[in-house]
């Protein structure tokens, strides 16, 4: 009886395995024996303490010019010298010395009418204008300062900035999307427009709407010690002081006016509403204090194997700065970005363990001052320690510590679509079984605002990478955006118990296999022709059109 069963079951199989045959998609391409090896030799343990160590008190937030940070760049230059790498620094050592101009205020007022501002928490002036100042003038408050006379608003209608200090609300205005605000430029155009009045001040107040990124967060940071490259001008001499005041700062400018910032800002929501003259004096005073300090990038390699293709180099890079100690507050720096480091130094212990060399050299650099404007990696872009020409591409890591919500089973490549690196990133994405996803939040530009953009302006090929959690982006992103208002760039970046490691883990894995994959091939990595990267070549000098 069994044989009448058997063949029309074993037709049935032979029919789904055809069905199966033409409609499941192309398998992916399973790992190769060294790529396996790899993602065994990256390890949690090497991740783990040296993101522990790297966020420790110990360190003091390894603060760019502090001695915490030369003392995270010494221990970083230990492991990769017990990792068996080569010194890729100075003079046959691994650092590379980076000068640095710092900037501190040592004195400052803000006095309106009969009101006395504090520093920190009720005010604090952009930076990049940092000459001493002091300049006073009577109170103009504009609200948006829109003039859009085809919709008959115009804020600044008959109304003399020259010499005032002018109150400007930070738009957009409630019901006016922060998207299209933004991409347009709104606020940018409207400063402009009235720093061409040549006005006392601009004085930056919220519209208490909370928005994006509120004059509260501004006022932290600036309020901070400040880093620049020792030849980075500033604004031209004279230019009139911005300055960003908090809401409870904003409520005593109004109150020694004689009116209210509540009452300030409903009339300001007005379409019809005119700038206001507050008949009162305000004088603004700050005085900075600059010294010359130093920091280290670190820079190492591992030869490759390849008699002439060990010229070129696969550039690893992550940056250990932190904020560095201030006020007594260490900011530990934890996410962003020792675990960066740490999973960059994860890929460099597999490779250090492996049988099998790859072709092409592998450059690790950890990079200082990262922080205050990319500067370790711009300096080392500007004076490499590895031809620039020979550098087949940068794979980057900063973290806001998404890979540790749970398990990674989505990637990010931040610039995978400028270049060849996009596609490499795919295809192993499908072997790991991992899916890889377009820029989640385009708004923040994170593509221009980590290390590997360094590298892009001298025209390398360059990938951020960047991991997270199975499931609905939004879950994350929601929780991305949460941990920026709290523990980002703060003292309470730290390691938390919830943390799951093999989040990193995967990461280093992709990165590791990645770096691989591009030491390789016969040629190296290319920019995609129609992207606006398209027309660079490695060892670019000239300046890149500005960002859009
Ligand atoms: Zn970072």
């Amino acid at each position: 009886m069994g044989r009448w069963f058997a063949s029309p079951l074993l037709a049935a199989v032979v029919l789904t395995s055809q069905i199966f045959g033409q409609t499941a998609a192309p398998a992916a391409a399973s790992l190769s024996g060294v790529e396996n090896s790899i993602r065994q030799n990256v390890t949690v343990a090497t991740i783990k303490e040296t993101t522990a160590s790297l966020s420790s008190d110990d360190m003091q937030g390894r603060g760019t010019g502090q001695p915490g940070g030369d003392k995270a760049a010494n221990w970083i230059a230990e492991k990769f010298k017990s990792l068996g790498m080569k010194p890729a620094g100075d003079k046959g050592s691994y650092l590379q010395k980076v000068d640095f101009k710092e900037t501190v205020v040592q004195e400052t007022s803000f006095k309106s009418g009969e009101e006395s501002l504090s520093f920190g928490s009720d005010y604090a002036l952009v930076p990049e204008n940092n000459g001493n100042k002091d300049v006073s003038g009577s109170l103009v408050f504009v609200s948006y300062g829109i003039q859009a006379k085809a919709n008959n608003i115009d804020m600044l209608e008959g109304v003399n900035l020259s010499g005032k200090v002018v109150i400007l609300t930070q738009g957009p205005p409630p019901g006016f999307p922060e998207k299209d605000w933004n991409d347009k430029k709104f606020g940018r155009a409207i400063q402009r427009n009235i720093l061409s009045q040549q006005p006392a001040a601009i004085l930056t107040i919220g519209n208490g709407q909370g928005g994006e990124h509120p004059p509260e967060e501004a006022i932290n940071y600036m309020s901070r010690r400040q880093l620049s490259l020792p030849d980075e001008g500033g604004y031209p001499e004279g230019f009139p002081p911005i300055v960003y005041v908090s809401t409870k700062g904003a409520e005593k400018i109004f109150a020694s006016a004689g009116t209210s910032l509540k009452d300030a800002l409903t009339k300001g929501g007005n379409r019809e509403f005119k700038a206001m003259d507050l008949k009162t004096k305000v004088r603004i005073v700050a005085k900075y204090k600059t010294a010359k300090v130093t920091s280290s990038n670190v820079a190492g390699y591992l030869e490759g194997s390849d008699p002439s293709l060990k010229e070129e180099a696969v550039l690893f890079s992550a940056h250990y700065d932190a904020y560095g100690t201030e006020n007594g507050k260490i900011y530990h720096g934890a996410a962003d970005n020792a675990l960066g480091v740490g999973e960059m130094m994860a890929v460099a212990e597999a490779f250090s363990k492996m049988q099998q060399k790859p072709k092409r050299s592998l450059v690790f650099l950890a990079v200082t001052g990262e922080e205050y404007g990319l500067y370790g990696s711009k300096h080392w872009a500007k004076n490499p320690t590895w031809e620039i020409k020979k550098v087949s591409a940068d794979l980057n890591l900063d973290g806001i510590g998404s890979e540790v919500y749970g398990p990674v089973k989505t990637m990010v490549g931040y610039g995978g679509e400028h270049s060849s690196l996009g596609s490499m990133l795919d295809d192993l994405a499908k072997s790991m079984s991992l899916n890889v996803i377009a820029d989640p939040m385009p708004d923040e530009k994170v593509f221009y605002r980590s290390d590997h953009y360094s590298f892009v302006e001298r025209g390398v090929p360059s990938l951020m990478l960047l991991g997270a959690p199975d499931g609905d982006k939004q879950i994350w992103i929601d929780k991305i955006k949460a941990w920026e208002k709290t523990d980002y760039h703060s003292p309470e970046d730290i390691i938390r118990d919830n943390w799951v490691w093999e989040g990193p883990e995967t990461v280093a894995e992709v990165m590791g296999i990645l770096g691989w994959r591009i030491s390789e091939m016969s040629g190296m990595p290319s920019w995609i022709e129609s992207s606006r990267f398209g027309k660079l070549q490695r060892g670019n000098n000239k300046e890149l059109p500005p960002e859009p």
